[in-house]
């Protein structure tokens, strides 16, 4: 089953239908019409096992096998249950309610006891196993139990610092920037990441943050750059062009 990041961190009930044999309801699995269809089988007298002898050059051999007649159940159903054709099972869809616990991870295998396949004449159902794969996130990557997003930074507040939002699990959340901030810097934030499957606690959320120059300015805005380089060139950003 393919679940979300999001379905995966905080935990989902799903409900799925699958396509499974169950017990014949009419005949509880016996595959016989009436009790009294059920008899002893008599080629094995009820044994399930019938021995055969053989005469061969080098002696008599005696085998003993499963009973033909009976496939080794010691009964012979003399009239079948019409609801089933004798096998004691029906096919159903059967709805089933997940519960898939916050933390799972890919290839998380969850087993629901008694929701598989019905056993052969009234024998005990099967389990049912879930193999859960991740939905590619458009946002994020898991790292584990850490989340990974990359996010731009305007230059202006890399320079000087200040406060962007920025997506989380639950939604946008505020990251302070330091002034001076060098692009794919990668800030943490604690314990955005995935729930911990095992214990408390959960992992973090790693953002770089990718610098953003704009590509349109207005006239005050290149004005006040070519001033503001003019003055850099005094010291560290080097020569302007234009
Ligand atoms: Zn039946
Ligand atoms: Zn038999």
């Amino acid at each position: 089953m393919e679940i979300t990041l999001e379905e995966a961190a905080f935990g989902v009930e799903k409900e799925i239908t699958i396509p499974r044999n169950e017990q014949c309801p009419d005949c509880k699995g016996s595959g016989a019409a009436d009790e009294d269809s059920i008899s002893t089988c008599p080629d094995c007298n009820g044994s399930g096992y019938v021995r055969r002898t053989q005469r061969t050059h080098f002696g008599i051999f005696s085998t003993s096998g499963p009973c033909g007649k009976c496939r080794g159940e010691g009964k012979y159903i003399k009239e079948e249950c019409k609801e089933c054709d004798g096998t004691g099972l029906v096919h159903t869809r059967k709805k089933i309610t997940l519960k898939i616990p916050p933390g799972a991870e890919e290839g998380t295998n969850l087993r629901i006891a008694g929701a598989g396949e019905a056993g052969e004449r009234g024998g005990t159902q099967g389990d049912l196993y879930i193999v859960l794969h991740m939905k590619q996130h458009p946002v994020f990557e898991r790292e584990g139990d850490d989340i990974h997003a990359k996010v731009k930074l305007p230059f202006t507040v890399a320079a000087l610092g200040g406060e962007i939002d920025v997506p989380t699990l639950e939604g946008k959340a505020r990251l302070k920037i330091p002034p001076g901030t060098q692009s794919n810097t990668v800030l943490r934030m604690r314990e955005k990441g995935i729930p911990y499957l095992h214990n408390h606690g959960r992992g973090d959320e790693l953002v770089e943050v990718v610098i953003e120059v704009p590509d349109h300015l207005t006239k005050k805005q290149k004005k006040l750059l070519e001033d503001f380089a003019k003055e850099g060139s005094k010291g560290i950003l080097g020569k302007v062009f234009g």
